[in-house]
């Protein structure tokens, strides 16, 4: 580990967790540190939410990041995400998506805010496309509630879309959206106090 790296990361840990005692000493120099049950490298959707749960079973968590989290070099920036469970991809999906919403909502209900925004989503593509098919594939295997909208229902439902001839809409009640400012915010202070 170079230098660099090593002044790096002691700077993230500092920041990051409470009451740390890091003395560092480079150069043939005595390294101490604190230790801990778990140690969580990058802090970003993922890693801050890992402390966050780590915390909250009792273990002593630090973590480590390249920058100081929400920062706009990773995934997790932005004003929003789309949440969806029936994925197109694959079945296998919609359990860690279904668990992933009840684990957003938690969340919302201990920071006191609207994490996860069911509003429900609108699916277009070709009827007969593999998008339309995993959809519903997903759908039945799991039984999420989808609803199958012609072009003509879509057009009248929703003006803004004029899909064409041969188009399928599918419309899942339980899919929405995340406010990502609200999601990150509670999450990368708790993680630093935790
Ligand atoms: C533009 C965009 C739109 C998206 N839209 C959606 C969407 O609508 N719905 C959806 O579900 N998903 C969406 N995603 C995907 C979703 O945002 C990511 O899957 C999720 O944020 C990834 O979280 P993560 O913790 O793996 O990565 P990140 O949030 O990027 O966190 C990784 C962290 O690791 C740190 N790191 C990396 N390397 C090191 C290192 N060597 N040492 C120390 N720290 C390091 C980084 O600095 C960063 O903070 C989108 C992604 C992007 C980019």
């Amino acid at each position: 580990m170079c230098r660099w790296t090593i002044q790096a990361n002691i700077e993230t840990i500092g920041r990051y967790v409470q009451n740390i005692k890091v003395r560092i000493y480079v150069r043939g120099l005595k390294l101490r540190m604190r230790s801990f049950d778990a140690i969580v490298l990058g802090l970003g959707s993922m890693g801050s939410f890992a402390c966050l749960e780590l915390a909250s079973r009792g273990l002593r968590v630090a973590g480590f990041d390249s920058f100081a989290p929400p920062h706009t070099r990773g995934s997790h920036s932005g004003d929003t995400r789309v949440f969806r469970i029936a994925y197109a991809e694959h079945p296998d999906y919609v359990p860690l998506a279904q668990r992933a919403g009840e684990l957003w909502e938690e969340h919302g209900r201990n920071f006191g805010a609207a994490l996860l925004t069911r509003s429900g989503m609108l699916n277009i593509g070709p009827a007969e496309g593999e998008f339309i098919a995993g959809i519903r594939k997903s759908a039945i295997v799991h039984d999420v509630a989808i609803e199958e909208l012609p072009v003509q229902e879509i057009r009248s439902r929703y003006p803004a879309f004029a899909p064409p001839e041969g188009f399928l809409g599918i419309f899942e009640k339980t899919a929405g959206w995340l406010d990502v400012p609200a999601c990150a915010a509670p999450a990368f202070s708790t993680t630093r106090r935790s």
